[in-house]
């Protein structure tokens, strides 16, 4: 199968030079807001900062796929001796807790990288974090090319303009004949 170039996006969180600011917060719930900008509510944002002030911690964490469920286990995570309470690391809208639901309809939400056309260069709360803790990065992946119906379909159909339906049902029978052997 032919391969094909991908994007993948990444933040890259730096957590040990977050303030608390919740900068990131504030712009991410104004520029999903409908319409844009029209609203600030930090409980729509689609990055949480898990803070826990006696034990200095500050974690931004973005919202991810959604959990239906509630999961069975739970961890808790020690680093550099600040103990993280369960679920900080957790990116799911789940039935557990309120975090990352819209808090109206309790719909999950999840972070889109500010996908919007034409593009932005760096996602909103990248661009307003000014301590540096989240690092907007891209690569390149190669891909199985991934085919869609609807592009044979459009294929098929140009042909079948400019040949017409009987020269391309003969060739699709002549080319699978010579498949067949
Ligand atoms: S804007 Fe940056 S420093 Fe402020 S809370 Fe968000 S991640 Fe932390
Ligand atoms: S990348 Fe965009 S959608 Fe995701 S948390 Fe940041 S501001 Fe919100």
């Amino acid at each position: 199968m032919a391969k094909t170039k991908k994007t993948i996006k990444t933040i890259r969180v730096d957590a040990d030079k977050c303030n608390g600011c919740r900068a990131c917060e504030i712009i991410c719930s104004a520029y999903h807001a409908e319409p844009k900008y029209s609203s600030v509510n930090p409980a729509r944002s689609r990055i949480q900062v898990m803070s826990h002030r006696m034990k200095n911690i500050w974690l931004p964490v973005f919202a991810g796929e959604n959990a239906n469920a509630e999961c069975m286990g739970r961890n808790v995570y020690v680093i550099d001796g600040k103990e993280y309470p369960e679920c900080d690391f957790c990116r799911a809208s789940c039935p557990s807790r309120d975090t990352f639901k819209e808090p109206d309809s309790g719909l999950p939400l999840k972070c889109d990288m500010c996908e919007s056309d034409p593009p932005l260069d760096v996602p909103k709360c990248v661009e307003k974090c000014l301590n540096n803790v989240l690092i907007y990065e891209e690569r390149e992946e190669e891909v199985e090319e991934e085919i869609r119906p609807e592009d044979i379909q459009v294929g098929l159909e140009a042909l079948i303009d400019k040949y017409g339906v009987q020269k391309v049902l003969d060739t699709v029978s002549r080319m699978t004949a010579s498949k067949r052997g």
